[in-house]
């Protein structure tokens, strides 16, 4: 085989591999099952609740809105959620398609390329509470130790969340450039 016979046949796997690789998320979403991204994410976006909904409320919602069902049996957005307990609950593993943030100029982007996690209540309105940003530091400090970048929700598209206190929270210690 020459090189210009070899070439072709590496692009002609690629493409079968390409084809099966859309088959399956075809086959998945049929099942209502999240896609799992074949790439690590690294970068974390960090959102609020924006009202005072628990997680099992938030996963209710979202089992009866659209349905899809994580490798790990939850249905909401966001790869993970901490209560005003400063519980934290895991919905989605990291590497797993989430549902929490669309820029519509890179339509389903953000949710295959990067790790959502939420904060119950408007953090707007009300300061988050010192065990949610407790758990909130252990989260986002074990983030970056594996190297990846922390953003909140405005910084990629117009929007109030995280809100205000939690915003500046992540500016002072020094998760985000102020
Ligand atoms: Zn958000």
């Amino acid at each position: 085989m020459n090189r210009k016979q070899l070439k072709e046949q590496i692009e002609k796997i690629k493409l079968q591999l390409l084809i099966l690789k859309l088959q399956l998320q075809i086959k998945l979403l049929r099942k209502k099952l999240t896609v799992p991204n074949l790439l690590q994410p690294k970068i974390v976006v960090v959102h609020h609740g924006g009202g005072d909904w628990n997680f099992e409320r938030i996963n209710n919602h979202h089992k009866n809105r659209w349905g899809f069902r994580s490798s790990l049996g939850f249905y909401a957005g966001y790869q993970k959620f901490i209560e005003f307990t400063g519980k934290l609950f895991i919905a989605r593993r990291d590497n797993e398609r989430g549902a929490h943030t669309v820029d519509p100029a890179k339509p389903g982007w953000w949710n295959s390329n990067s790790v959502g996690i939420c904060l119950q209540g408007n953090t707007e309105l009300k300061e988050p509470l010192d065990q949610q940003f407790s758990t909130l530091k252990d989260e986002l400090d074990a983030y970056v130790a594996r190297g990846f970048k922390v953003m909140y929700h405005g910084q990629i598209v117009s929007t109030l969340c995280p809100g205000s206190y939690l915003k500046e929270w992540l500016k002072i210690n020094g998760y985000i450039r102020a």
